[in-house]
Parts: structure tokens; C-alpha cells; sequence
């Protein structure tokens, strides 16, 4: 006899084989369930996640122009840019840049997406973030520094694959009804065995370490249909980097990406169930290719009492992300604002019902 112990799946108790009825069955609660349902339902395999991706081609290209690297010595961004543009703070961390006459060349892009959203906008958008804010130290607007928002391409990495996967949830169904003086809770337990596959087109994951994950997915959707093959000429008026985080690196954070709107995906074709748990996944990736692109963005940063505050906009579609520093001085006076109110919503409330 095997020494597995079969659970009950209502009440956790350990199921015994029936010979009467030929089932397993539950002492405990009465449930029956048949065998190969129980060994259908025990089954445990592993989670598997094959992810074989091919390397992006490595092309350089050089940019004829007046071109220059703008060097960070503050962050150790190299900057690539316009020399005409005359940059002098670094869109990373605010510090100042040494022009540097020297331009290597660079990994030559597959896609760019062009600007479409100007400076303007940026501007705009900055000042209407700020003015929603009541909790913003009164002299963090008054700088000049809004007007220093620059517009640079952001090196990332998009993923392309197929993927077949295998999932195998449980769910149940619940439902109740009255029988004489009881109330009755009927569970059912189901298996749900889910395959299928799905095309992943350009999942991006950004190849620079100097912006934060928070910034750089959250101005995304880029939408690719807009995206171009390069062509130096869409670098001119703006700054380029180059990736800092291989395509090697990002691939972690792609695959994580693709595992999650995967399992999401076969997740909502089980909504008509309560209680889903995954049990296993087999996810396996197909033709998996790596491109280059560059992408735009409007970024400024702002030190405020010793901590970099970045803002972001996706020169795209002008979607518009990040974070300000709070004052807790007006935090406070916001607050006994809100009490002093509550205050006298409760006294009316008091004074209504005759207290
Ligand atoms: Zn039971
Ligand atoms: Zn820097």
C-alpha cells in the first residue's frame, strides 16, 4: 500500500478507500470522491519555466554630427547627445556634466520611437502635478529648475516570443439552501486543467540602472506600432543613453513579466469558480528574440533637503510620473484642517439629533 495519505479536499482529513462503494471517502464530512479523481487532484508537480531567449544582434553604429558624450562624474552616466544642445546638468541626478569630445559609437538600435510630446508639455504637466499637491514645501516650485526638463531617449530591451503553458488550478463552487431547520453548505471541488499559448510582442524591460524600476514601468505603455527603425537623425535636440543593464540581466525581470500576464491570462478563464489556487505551471517560451530600442522620455530631477526627487513623461504619449517631497509643516496644518471639520460635521450631527 502506498503511504501517501490522501486528502480530504473539504475538511483536510485523510480520505480511506471504501471497498462498498469503491470510492475514497471522507469520515469525517462524507464526501466521495472516485480514485483517480483523488490521485488527479494529488498529483504534485513542479512549476517548470523554460525561458530560451536568442542574444540582440551587436551592431555598432557611429553618428556623424556634431556629437558629444556628456559625462556624469556625480551618477557615471555617458550621455550621448547634440553638442549644440549645450547640456549642463545630468537628467539623472542633477549633478553638473563635463563634455567629453570622444564618441565611441553605439549599439546600434533595432526600433526607436520618435518624440511626440514637446517640452512644453512637460513643463505643463509638471506644474499641474505640483498644484494638486497642497502638501508640497511652499519653495519647491518657486525654482527655476522646471524649466530644466530634458528630453533624452531611455535605453530598454524588448522581448519577443511565443509561449505555451499548462496550468492546473483548483476551484470550487459553492452553494447554500435550507432543508427543514437546517441550513445547508454544499461545496463542490473541481480540477481545472488549462493549455494554451500566447504571443508576446516587445515586453520592455529598460537597460539603465540610473532610473528606478517605479519610474521607467511606470510611464510605460510605449506603443510600438509608433516605433521606427533608427535613424540618427531622431537623436538631434535630444540626449541618448546607452544601456548600463544588459540584455542578459533584463531577462530576468522579462521573464517575470511574461510568467505574470501568463498566468493572469489563464486565470481569468476560471472566474466562474471561487477559491482558485494554482497548483502547477508549465510555462515554456518559443523563438524568444531580444531587441534594442530607445525610447523618449522627459525627465527632470530636483534635490530637496539631500534626497533626488525624479519626474518623468513618456515623450510619447506625455504620461506623466513621480513623486514630490512633502512638507510636514503643511502636513500638520492640512490635518487639523480635516479635524477641524470632522469637528463640526460631528456637532451638527449632535445638535440635528437633539443633544
Ligand atoms: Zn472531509
Ligand atoms: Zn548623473
Amino acid at each position: 500500500m502506498s503511504t501517501t495519505a490522501f486528502k480530504c479536499p473539504c475538511c483536510g482529513a485523510e480520505l480511506i478507500f471504501s471497498s462498498e462503494a469503491q470510492k475514497m471517502s471522507c469520515e469525517y464530512c462524507g464526501t466521495e470522491l472516485d480514485v483517480e479523481a483523488v490521485s488527479e487532484l494529488s498529483r504534485n508537480e513542479e512549476s517548470t519555466a523554460e525561458m530560451n531567449w536568442s542574444a540582440p544582434a551587436e551592431t555598432t553604429v557611429d553618428i556623424e554630427g556634431d556629437i558629444c558624450t556628456y559625462t556624469c562624474n556625480s551618477c557615471g552616466a555617458e550621455i550621448t547627445g547634440d553638442r549644440s544642445l549645450g547640456a549642463t546638468t545630468c537628467p539623472y541626478c542633477d549633478s553638473p556634466f563635463v563634455v567629453n569630445d570622444k564618441f565611441d559609437g553605439m549599439l546600434k538600435p533595432d526600433f526607436v520611437i520618435p518624440f511626440k510630446v514637446g517640452k512644453d508639455k512637460a513643463v505643463e504637466k509638471f506644474k499641474e502635478f505640483c498644484g494638486k499637491r497642497p502638501l508640497l514645501p511652499g519653495n519647491f516650485m518657486s525654482s527655476h529648475r522646471i524649466e530644466s526638463v530634458q528630453g533624452m531617449y531611455v535605453p530598454y530591451w524588448l522581448f519577443d516570443c511565443g509561449t505555451d503553458a499548462h496550468f492546473r488550478f483548483r476551484g470550487e463552487r459553492v452553494s447554500h439552501w435550507t432543508e427543514g431547520s437546517y441550513d445547508v453548505t454544499r461545496t463542490d471541488h473541481f480540477l481545472l486543467i488549462r493549455d494554451g499559448s500566447m504571443q508576446f510582442d516587445h515586453v520592455p524591460v529598460d537597460g539603465t540602472s540610473k532610473l528606478e524600476k517605479e519610474i521607467t514601468e511606470a510611464v510605460e505603455p510605449f506603443d510600438t506600432n509608433g516605433a521606427e527603425s533608427f535613424n540618427p537623425a531622431y537623436l538631434s535636440g535630444y540626449l541618448a543613453d546607452k544601456y548600463d543593464v544588459s540584455a542578459e540581466e533584463s531577462r530576468i525581470r522579462a521573464d517575470e513579466r511574461i510568467k505574470e500576464s501568463v498566468e493572469y491570462a489563464f486565470r481569468q478563464t476560471t472566474d466562474s469558480f471561487v477559491g482558485v489556487v494554482t497548483q502547477n505551471s508549465n510555462i515554456r517560451i518559443s523563438d524568444g528574440q531580444i531587441k534594442y530600442a530607445l525610447m523618449p522620455m522627459w525627465l527632470m530631477t530636483a534635490k530637496y533637503n539631500g534626497k533626488l526627487y525624479t519626474f518623468a513623461m513618456n515623450g510619447q504619449t506625455g504620461r506623466f510620473v513621480g513623486e514630490l517631497p512633502i512638507s510636514w509643516a503643511r502636513f500638520w496644518a492640512f490635518f487639523a484642517g480635516i479635524s477641524a471639520v470632522s469637528g463640526i460635521v460631528l456637532s451638527i450631527i449632535l445638535k440635528m439629533l437633539g443633544v
